[in-house]
């Protein structure tokens, strides 16, 4: 049987069937679904520093982090809001160049134990060096150093996406897409915004979005997380983006479905960060096999991993009990990711050969 005709059967099958060929899914194969090489798109830099690695750092520069970590020593947050602010509590420890280099090293390993082997990662000139363009050379200097070596080491390659931060407002952005624009090469290789989606609208970020794309700079946006399918229409159209950060609301308007369908948007899901900020209720209730059956171009990533207890090998092992995803879907999935991926071509084409399967 052909994968078209298992995917028509599996969709014709009631949900006892499909529950009973989820379960028929065997531990071996389970854990090989785990340790597949993975890319991954939509990862926060600070979002995935190790609490272990944070605490550290607070120690050795007596820095008092009271309300960030629970007893059990993870991130502690009660909704959206609450959590951004603990984010940037937990990111105030990091204060050089020096401490990103860290970092940085600290998040590949952890990426790298999860088999990723291509990564993304937003990174914010405000947290380093607060917008000014010498400041961030230097905090880039360290961060690519740091992933250069680690590359060495584990083999995982990481490309930077610089951020802007919508609740820190237009102006400052120009300032980062500044940056960004200065910055802009084989290594910093897109631009977006993140943040707080209930602030200002796309529109207001136009300018930072067309500095960055006259640098060279490939664009993709956080939009239909917290809001609808309307912010997802209004970051295509005003800030002309080709990827969307989640997108995942866009279940709710069909037309714009076949439109990212059409344009071949693709999003970077994060399943595990939408079930834990309570986006959906679990993982059953994730519209993203849904999008995928409607033949959007979905990817998977962990967004800021352990402060909502993920990691890739987790995402992966989830889905594939939820959604009955085998080796194949996956297979699509690093697949759409390594294609929408920003870097160029060569490393592109790298990539996808260690995609292949024997
Ligand atoms: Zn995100």
């Amino acid at each position: 049987m052909d994968e078209e005709q298992l995917d028509r059967m599996r969709r014709g099958m009631d949900e006892e069937q499909l529950d009973r060929m989820r379960r028929g899914m065997d531990e071996e194969q389970l854990d090989s679904i785990m340790r597949l090489p993975k890319v991954e798109l939509h990862l926060h830099h600070e979002g995935a520093a190790p609490p272990g690695f944070i605490r550290g750092l607070a120690k050795e520069k007596s820095v008092n982090l009271s309300g960030v970590f629970k007893a059990d020593g993870s991130y502690a947050f009660r909704d959206f809001v609450h959590f951004l602010s603990v984010y940037e509590a937990a990111t105030s420890v990091l204060k050089t160049p020096g401490d990103y280099a860290r970092l940085t090293k600290a998040v590949l390993e952890e990426s790298a134990a999860n088999d990723v082997i291509y990564s993304e990662t937003f990174l914010s000139p405000d947290f380093c060096g607060g917008g000014d363009v010498g400041a961030w050379r230097e905090y880039l200097h360290a961060i690519r150093e740091a992933a250069i070596e680690t590359e060495r080491d584990t083999g995982i390659i990481l490309r930077g996406i610089v951020t802007c931060i919508r609740h820190f407002g237009p102006d400052q952005a120009k300032a980062t897409a500044l940056c960004a624009a200065e910055t802009a090469g084989d290594w910093i290789v897109g631009f977006g915004i993140a943040g707080d989606e209930s602030r200002g609208k796309p529109r207001d970020f136009a300018y930072s979005f067309d500095l960055a794309r006259e640098a060279g700079l490939r664009l993709t946006a956080h939009a239909g997380e917290w809001s609808g399918a309307g912010s997802v229409r209004e970051a295509l159209d005003d800030l002309k983006v080709e990827r969307i950060g989640h997108g995942v609301h866009a279940i709710n308007d069909l037309a714009l479905v076949d439109r990212l369908v059409e344009n071949q948007i693709t999003l970077e899901i994060c399943p595990g960060s939408n079930v834990a900020l309570n986006v959906y209720p679990n993982l059953a209730a994730h519209p993203i096999e849904k999008l995928r059956q409607r033949g959007v171009k979905v990817t998977v990533s962990t967004d800021d991993p352990p402060f909502f207890h993920t990691t890739m090998r987790d995402e992966y092992l989830n889905l594939a009990r939820s959604f009955g995803w085998d080796e194949t879907v996956f297979a699509e999935i690093n697949d759409n990711a390594a294609r929408a991926a920003f870097c160029d071509e060569d490393t592109r084409s790298r990539v996808l050969k260690r995609l292949e399967r024997p």
